[in-house]
């Protein structure tokens, strides 16, 4: 468990603003569920894993962006904040991409953008985007603002493109692009991920003792039975061994 490594998982948008929305699903729920689901692969590997929002609630970007800010101050450790975001654009383009800042290099979105393509989903590029109005700062406001914070804008798929939609269809689909965002940064942090733990071990039934068992103890003793018939006591008796038996008791009772 590592406790030099903050994650501060961001869902994108919530409450009254919905993100994309598209062929039926709102961008806000699917970042939270994805969001949701990240937290809790991260915590089998981290101590500390926070939020920005775990229910369908506004919390204005700007506010968020500080709040990332202050807590990554008051830790002694790294902060990384992956932002869970689903994009859409003009029906055609599709495939996942993640967005770096100006100031950091390409190589955690690398990691995390081709965990997600392991899935199915096509490469669409990893880039860092500067600010045209305030030159050497970052344009997307979770990059500008989280200060020692390293965040990626992470957009798996595009909802409003068809064969990206048909991923979320899949059974299972959202814990496993969870699972693909937790692998790709541990690969970045050079974190092994941990095998699956076997299945507990099922209590051994004890042997069930055969109601006749006692029976073959017992005429076993009394020399009757002259071998033991322990293992084979469900088998059919022939006529020879049930007229032998009879004959020794008939001797034995005399
Ligand atoms: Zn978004």
């Amino acid at each position: 468990m590592r406790n030099d490594i903050q994650i501060i998982i961001d869902p994108g948008h919530g409450g009254t603003e919905t993100g994309a929305v598209a062929n039926g699903y709102k961008e806000k729920d699917l970042n939270l569920e994805i969001s949701l689901e990240l937290a809790r692969v991260l915590r089998g590997y981290f101590s500390g894993v926070l939020m920005t929002r775990t229910k369908d609630e506004y919390f204005d970007l700007s506010r968020r962006a500080a709040w990332v800010a202050k807590k990554a101050a008051e830790f002694s450790g790294k902060t990384i904040c992956p932002c869970v975001h689903l994009n859409a654009y003009n029906g055609q383009a599709r495939g996942a991409e993640v967005i770096y800042s100006i100031h950091s290099d390409a190589k955690l979105a690398t990691c995390i953008v081709e965990k997600i393509c392991s899935l199915g989903l096509p490469f669409r590029r990893v880039f860092s985007k500067e600010s045209s109005v305030n030159k050497g700062q970052d344009y997307y406001c979770m990059h500008r603002a989280t200060g020692s914070a390293q965040t990626v804008i992470i957009e798996s798929l595009f909802l409003d493109n068809a064969y990206d939609v048909a991923f979320l269809k899949q059974p299972e689909f959202i814990p496993k692009l969870a699972q693909k965002i937790g692998e790709g940064l541990l690969t970045y942090l050079q974190i092994p991920e941990e095998k699956p733990k076997p299945a507990t071990l099922q209590l051994q039934q004890p042997p069930k003792i055969h109601q006749f068992k006692k029976d073959n103890d017992e005429l076993m003793a009394a020399g009757i039975l002259k071998s033991d018939h322990t293992l084979t006591l469900d088998n059919q008796a022939t006529e020879g061994f049930v007229i032998a038996l009879v004959n020794r008791l008939r001797k034995d009772g005399k």
